[in-house]
Order: C-alpha cells, then sequence, then structure tokens
C-alpha cells in the first residue's frame, strides 16, 4: 500500500466459508510483504507537505491521520471480524464496555426510553440502569424469557432495546427474531451483546438485531492476554457512531488489536473444542447428586432449550449450576467446591483457554441486592463455569473430586 492509497477493505470473495475469512480477511500488506500481519504501534502519520496534510484531513477517511481515528492494524481487526459477523461495518474499542457504552449512549437523548432485560451482566446494567437515567433517559426493565413483559414495554414508543442471550451468568435466552419484530414496531433499535453465544453460534443481524458488541477480551482473544471490544452495525449507523468514537476515544490499542486478530484466526477451533467439552461437562454436572441444577443451552432440560437450539448453532462454553444445600448453606457448599478444585482456576473473566469458575453472587453481580440477584436466578449456591481447553476428561475428574470434598 502506497500512502496516498485508500486503505483497502481486503474482504475474501463472499464465496469463501467463515473458517478461511478468519484466516484472510482484512490483511493488508506493507512494501515488506510479511505473512503475519504487522503492528501498527503508532499514533500518528506524516505527510510529505502541508498541501498533503490539508488534502488528508479534507478526504476525511480516505488516509490515516490520528490513530484515534484509525489505525492499519486495528483496522485489520475490525475488516475481519465484519466479514466473519457478516455486518458492513465494524468498530474496535479498547474494552467491551467501552463498546456497550458507546453503542448505546451515542444513539440516545433526553426524553428517549430503553428496553432491557433485567438480565445483563453487572456493567452493563449499571449503563441501562444508573447511568442512562442521569441524561434523561427513561429505562424498562423487563423479565427477558417473557413475550408478554416484552410485548407489553414495547406496547409504546422507544428508542432502543439492549439484551445478551444466552444471559450472564445464568443463561438466560431471549427470542430475538419476537423482540427484534416488537422493538421495531416501536420504533426501537435492537443491539445485541453476543459475548456467550460468540459469534460462532449466533448471528443476530440474521434475526432482525441492528447493532451486535462484543467483548473481545472473552472468546476473541481467548487467552486471557488483553481487553478489547466490538461494535458491529451497517454504514447508516456508522454515521452515527463513528462520529461519537473518534471524539470520545474508546480506542483500542495496536497491541491488542494484533492480538485479538491472531485470535479470530483460531477463534472457530477453540470454541468448538471448548462447546464440545462445556457438553460433557454439563452433562456430568446434571447427573451428580450433589448439584441442584444445571444449566446449559444444549441441555434438554434447559427451560428454553427449543429456542436455544433454533437460534444459536451451538451450546457455547458457559454453564451455569447451583450447588445442593448441604445443610451449611448454598454458599458454603459452592465455596468447598470453588476451593477443592485443582485444575479449573477460580476467576471472573470467562472464554479463556483456561477453565474459570466464579460465584456471581460474591463476585460478578455482587452489587445486587437480594431480590435483583433473585430476579435473574443468582442464588447463594451458583456457580459459572467457563470451559477451557483442556481435556473433558480433566475437567469431569476435577469436579468430582471437588464434589466429594464439598
Ligand atoms: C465481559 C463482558 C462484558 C464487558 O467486557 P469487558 O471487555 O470486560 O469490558 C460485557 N458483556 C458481557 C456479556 C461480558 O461477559
Amino acid at each position: 500500500m502506497t500512502k496516498s492509497d485508500t486503505p483497502p477493505r481486503a474482504i475474501p470473495p463472499a464465496n469463501l466459508r467463515p473458517r478461511t475469512r478468519m484466516v484472510h480477511a482484512g490483511t493488508q500488506r506493507t512494501g515488506f510483504d510479511e505473512t503475519c500481519e504487522a503492528i501498527f504501534m503508532t499514533s500518528g502519520y506524516v505527510y510529505g507537505t502541508a498541501e498533503e496534510a490539508e488534502a488528508a484531513f479534507a478526504t476525511d477517511g480516505l488516509r490515516y491521520v490520528y490513530s484515534r481515528f484509525r489505525n492499519p492494524t486495528v483496522a485489520m481487526f475490525e475488516d475481519r471480524l465484519a466479514a466473519y459477523e457478516g455486518a458492513e461495518r465494524c468498530f474496535a474499542t479498547g474494552s467491551g464496555m467501552a463498546a456497550v457504552f458507546a453503542a448505546v449512549m451515542c444513539q440516545l437523548k433526553a426524553g428517549d426510553r430503553i428496553v432491557a432485560p433485567h438480565a445483563l451482566f453487572g456493567s452493563c446494567l449499571h449503563i441501562v440502569k444508573n447511568l442512562a437515567p442521569q441524561y434523561g433517559i427513561e429505562t424498562t426493565l423487563v423479565n427477558g424469557t417473557s413475550a408478554e413483559e416484552w410485548r407489553e414495554a414495547l406496547s409504546r414508543p422507544a428508542n432502543l432495546v439492549f439484551l445478551e442471550s444466552p444471559s450472564n451468568p445464568m443463561l438466560e435466552i431471549v427470542d430475538l427474531k419476537l423482540v427484534c419484530d416488537l422493538a421495531h414496531a416501536a420504533g426501537a433499535r435492537v443491539v445485541v451483546d453476543n459475548v456467550f453465544a460468540t459469534p460462532v453460534f449466533q448471528r443476530p443481524l440474521e434475526f432482525g438485531a441492528d447493532i451486535v458488541v462484543y467483548s473481545a477480551t472473552k472468546h476473541i482473544d481467548g487467552q486471557g492476554r488483553c481487553l478489547g471490544g466490538a461494535i458491529l452495525c451497517d454504514n447508516k449507523f456508522a454515521e452515527t457512531l463513528a462520529p461519537f468514537l473518534r471524539h470520545t476515544g474508546p480506542a483500542l490499542s495496536p497491541f491488542n488489536a494484533w492480538l485479538l486478530l491472531k485470535g479470530l484466526e483460531t477463534m472457530d477451533l477453540r470454541v468448538a473444542a471448548q462447546t464440545e467439552a462445556a457438553q460433557r461437562v454439563a452433562e456430568f454436572l446434571e447427573g451428580h447428586g450433589k448439584i441442584a441444577k444445571a444449566l446449559y443451552p444444549n441441555l434438554e432440560s434447559h427451560p428454553q432449550y427449543d429456542l436455544a437450539r433454533r437460534q444459536m448453532s451451538g451450546g457455547g462454553t458457559l454453564i451455569a449450576f447451583d450447588v445442593a444445600d448441604q445443610g451449611t448453606g448454598g454458599k458454603a457448599a459452592a465455596f468447598r467446591l470453588m476451593n477443592g478444585l485443582r485444575i479449573i482456576k477460580i476467576s471472573n473473566n470467562l472464554g479463556d483457554s483456561k477453565s474459570l469458575i466464579t460465584h456471581p453472587a460474591t463476585s460478578t453481580h455482587q452489587k445486587l441486592n437480594d431480590a435483583e440477584k433473585a430476579a435473574v436466578g443468582i442464588s447463594p449456591g451458583s456457580l459459572r463455569l467457563s470451559v477451557g481447553l483442556e481435556d473433558a476428561a480433566d475437567l469431569i475428574e476435577d469436579l468430582e473430586q471437588a464434589l466429594a470434598g464439598a
């Protein structure tokens, strides 16, 4: 690429299959013809003459001018993820929460209204429930699994629906097609946080969603190395989003963009292997006497198994389960199990190659009061397990020995 070129969007032909696109889409080579994508660790760009600089600013977007706006390594990550998701545009951010905040707030003003389910990642709930009202935006929270409550909430005008499906941590599933249809009839755009389903197993845009957001920190990196986020949308919404990002500056570091770009090359394989193991672990937990309940979208016992089968092509890498109260309280039993594990690590991250377990009531969802916890199904004995790349048999043995001690 020469300096005066329009940076190409290197989207491979549409007939290439997703796994092939994940290896090649978005690649831009420098004059050195490197195989592996380069890290452009630069904040700015130079111009040969003052006239060139003037022209670069006049032809907005045709040249890299500042890495808060655009950067070649970040652009490669954005183009690769857009090609996989089937979205017209992708904007990378420094974290998943930066992506959620920008996607939600760039389009709202005082007097607008958000509808969202109670069952959301803690920080997502904070944005819609506490921050948005500070700006004069009203938020209506519903039970995300109740068609009745969605219908009622969207029977009057709304501007935005924000949802997660499956939800963090208790894997509630929202009927994407139903909610998108109701939202559009009410005049609202739909933003789906697709972290738990992953881009491998669920395409919210195909069910009518307008915008998809990711914490790239999770399965896209997949190896617990860096934070990142992404917003996927069409060209029309990009006109609203791009200036918001440019002027508020939640830019992704080029180094992190490179980690995420390389993460995309193996995401499909990693997530498939983790999901295969998750299915076996979920089946083991479901049949164990000390487990009161196991939730996994691809277990027939999941309350929304049929819906999950309709909109997800796999169960995903996360399992939620309740340890039975053995007379000393659910929390004590859950803590004994966690403390007895040898391979599975205690950590509130997820989507990692290492299996990670967390106790939502005292970690990710500690700030919720008891009624709020109950509303999203978090009990004192609830645990969330993110299944990694270890051999499923070792994970099952680890859980078995820890449960024997619990
Ligand atoms: C982790 C997570 C986020 C936030 O992402 P960060 O990269 O940690 O900022 C948002 N939504 C869901 C569902 C998550 O799991």
